[in-house]
C-alpha cells in the first residue's frame, strides 16, 4: 500500500479533502447527493484536474459514479458533473427481533426497494432462523430484479450482545444455540456477499441518527420492547464498548423495582418494571388480559386507563436512569424507540418527566427527548447504513478499486 493509501485507510469525511485523496476520498464528498464538475472537485481536494479526471474515470469503471444529466455551465461550454450512483449495488438488510424480525433491500442512498415483516422466533436457534433469512432474500431479489451479484454487503442486527469485529452473539440471554455462532460466515457462503452484524438497538441507533438527526453529534437512542436498552452515538460514531456490552441500561438498579426478579438473574433491574413484558404482568396481575409490549400499545389505543397508567410509570423508571446518563454523557438527542414507542405520548410523557425533574439544568438545556421517526423501520435502515458506512468508507474503496479485477 501507498504511504497515499495509507494516510487515506482510517480517512474520514472531513480527511476526504485534503491533497492525498484518493478515488475513495473523491466518492466520500459526492455521497452527499450533489453533482460536481471536474473543476469543483480540484478546487474541493486541491488535487490537479487530471489527478481528479483519472480518479473519476476510475470511479466511473466501478460503476460507483456516473455523470449527472444535468451539465454545470460556468459562461463558456458546458462543463459534465459527476454524481454519485446510489443505484450501483444493494443492501441486505433484517432487522431480527426476540419474536418478529423485518427484512428490507436497499439502495446504497438506504432508500427501501422492497421490504417485509414476519413472525420469527428468535429462539428457533441459528440456522432455522437463518435459512428462513435466506430463502426469504432471494424472494425480495427476485423481485426487486437483483442478482445476487449486486449485493454489495448484508447488515444484520440481533436482539442480543454481539461481538461486532467477528460478528457473533455473545452469552445472548434470549437466544438459546446462538451463543458465538458464526452468522458472517454461515449467510456469506450461502448469499456471497459481506456480512456486517450488531446488537439491534445499535443498528436502531445508526439508522435513526443517519436519517434523522445527522447533524447531531451525541445521541441515544433507546428501545422499549420486549427488554430496554440503549444505542449509544458519540462523536458522530457507534459507541459499542470493550466488550460490545455499551448501553446495556435494563440491568441498572432501581429502587421502585424493589427485589422484583429479572431475566438476568439479578433482582431491582429497571427491565423487571419498565420492559414490555414487565408492563404486561403488571396488567395481568390486575385482571387485565396482556401478553407482551404489542398487547400493551394495542391498550393504550383502544384507550385504556390503567394501560396508560402503567405505561407512565414505566417512562418514568427509565427517565430516572436516563437521568442520570443525561449527567454523565451529556447528548443532545434522546430517541425513544421499539414497540412501546408506538403507544405514543405517554412512555415519552414519563421519560421526559423523570429527565427534566432529575438532570442537572446545564445538561438538560438544549435536550430534545423525541419519538423514533423511523418507527419499526430503524433497525434495517440502520443495518443498510451499517453496511454501507463500511463497504464506502474511503480506505475500502481505494482497496477495491485498486484490487486486480
Ligand atoms: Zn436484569
Amino acid at each position: 500500500m501507498s504511504v497515499e493509501g495509507e494516510a487515506l485507510a482510517h480517512g474520514t469525511l472531513s480527511e476526504a479533502g485534503g491533497p492525498a485523496a484518493g478515488a475513495g476520498a473523491l466518492l466520500a464528498i459526492l455521497r452527499d447527493g450533489q453533482a460536481r464538475t471536474r473543476a469543483e472537485l480540484a478546487q474541493l481536494t486541491g488535487l490537479a484536474r487530471s489527478t481528479v479526471s483519472q480518479r473519476l474515470d476510475v470511479l466511473i469503471n466501478h460503476d460507483w459514479i456516473v455523470p449527472s444529466e444535468d451539465t454545470i455551465s460556468s459562461g463558456g461550454r458546458p462543463a459534465t458533473a459527476f454524481a454519485f450512483n446510489r443505484g450501483a449495488r444493494i443492501v441486505l438488510s433484517a432487522d431480527l427481533g426476540a419474536t418478529h424480525a423485518r427484512l428490507a433491500v436497499t439502495d446504497l442512498g438506504m432508500a427501501v426497494l422492497a421490504e417485509r415483516a414476519a413472525e420469527l422466533p428468535i429462539e428457533r436457534g441459528p440456522e432455522p432462523t437463518l435459512s428462513w433469512l435466506v430463502t426469504a432474500f432471494e424472494e425480495m431479489l427476485a423481485e426487486t430484479g437483483h442478482p445476487l451479484s449486486q449485493i454489495c454487503g448484508i447488515g444484520i442486527g440481533l436482539p442480543g450482545p454481539v461481538e461486532h469485529t467477528s460478528g457473533r452473539p455473545v452469552n445472548p440471554p434470549i437466544m438459546p444455540g446462538w451463543d458465538d455462532f458464526p452468522v458472517p460466515e454461515w449467510l456469506g457462503e450461502r448469499l456471497g456477499a459481506p456480512v456486517l452484524v450488531d446488537n439491534d438497538v445499535n443498528i436502531m441507533a445508526l439508522g435513526e441518527h443517519w436519517i434523522a438527526s445527522p447533524e447531531v453529534d451525541h445521541l441515544l437512542f433507546v428501545k422499549i420492547g420486549t427488554g430496554i436498552g440503549c444505542g449509544i452515538i458519540a462523536d458522530r460514531r457507534l459507541h459499542r464498548g470493550s466488550q460490545g456490552a455499551a448501553g446495556d441500561i435494563g440491568h441498572i438498579r432501581v429502587t421502585s423495582a424493589g427485589d422484583a426478579l429479572c431475566r438476568c438473574g439479578n433482582s431491582g433491574c429497571l427491565e423487571a418494571v419498565a420492559s414490555g413484558a414487565a408492563m404486561a404482568a403488571t396488567l395481568r396481575a390486575a385482571g387485565i388480559d396482556a401478553a407482551g409490549s404489542r398487547d400493551v400499545v394495542g391498550l393504550i389505543r383502544g384507550g385504556s386507563a390503567q394501560a396508560a397508567q402503567v405505561i407512565r410509570q414505566a417512562g418514568r423508571d427509565i427517565g430516572g436512569v436516563l437521568a442520570a446518563i443525561v449527567n454523565f454523557f451529556n447528548p443532545s438527542v434522546i430517541v425513544v424507540g421499539g414497540d412501546i414507542a408506538e403507544a405514543g405520548e405517554h412512555v415519552l410523557a414519563g421519560v421526559r418527566e423523570a429527565i427534566y425533574s432529575r438532570s442537572l439544568p446545564l445538561a438538560t438545556q438544549h435536550l430534545n427527548i423525541r419519538a423514533s421517526e423511523l418507527g419499526d423501520r430503524a433497525g434495517v435502515i440502520g443495518a443498510a447504513v451499517m453496511v454501507v458506512e463500511h463497504v464506502l468508507a474511503p480506505g475500502t474503496v481505494d482497496q477495491a478499486v485498486t484490487a486486480p479485477a
